[in-house]
């Protein structure tokens, strides 16, 4: 009964969507830390992106919402923020969708240029040669991005 409940509390949390980039569940973003249970209670774990997201809110609303969906009526939700969140929490299938999305993956610190920014390759033609236009993209987990080679503007994922 027990094991069964966690499977379900796991399977609820991992499907909530970030509501900024809705493709990408919680679960790929490593936002979802953990899914335990403490006696009857599922207690669930997540870290935010950046401290102060505004999209933790929404995190936590859908959160309930899927675990009352999964006929959990008792639960947990807990921010941890120490360790900080970091890009290569992203899993891989979460850089891929994002890719597709339209968003350039984070680069990831073994892609870091040696100007201390991020070398970011452009998610239509994978061109190196891109330029920052702006820090905050749509949101402000996005900088503002232009490929010089296809000369369209993409938005980078950048939190960290
Ligand atoms: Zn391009």
């Amino acid at each position: 009964m027990s094991a069964g409940l966690r499977e379900r509390a796991l399977a609820a949390a991992s499907g909530v969507v970030d509501p900024e980039i809705p493709v990408l569940t919680i679960a790929d973003l490593g936002v979802l830390r953990a899914v335990r249970l403490a006696g009857d209670t599922v207690e669930i774990e997540i870290t935010p992106t950046y401290s102060g997201c505004p999209a933790m809110r929404v995190i936590e609303q859908e959160l309930a919402t899927a675990l009352r969906a999964a006929g959990i009526g008792k639960f947990r939700i807990a921010t941890v923020l120490s360790p900080a969140w970091t890009t290569d929490w992203l899993s891989k299938e979460g850089r891929r969708k994002l890719a597709e999305f339209g968003i350039a993956p984070p680069a990831g610190i073994s892609r870091r240029s040696h100007f201390g920014t991020d070398a970011v390759a452009c998610p239509r033609c994978g061109s190196a040669e891109t330029e920052r236009i702006s820090e905050f993209g749509s949101t402000a987990c996005k900088a503002l991005y232009r490929c010089r080679r296809c000369a369209e503007p993409f938005d980078y994922f950048k939190c960290h």
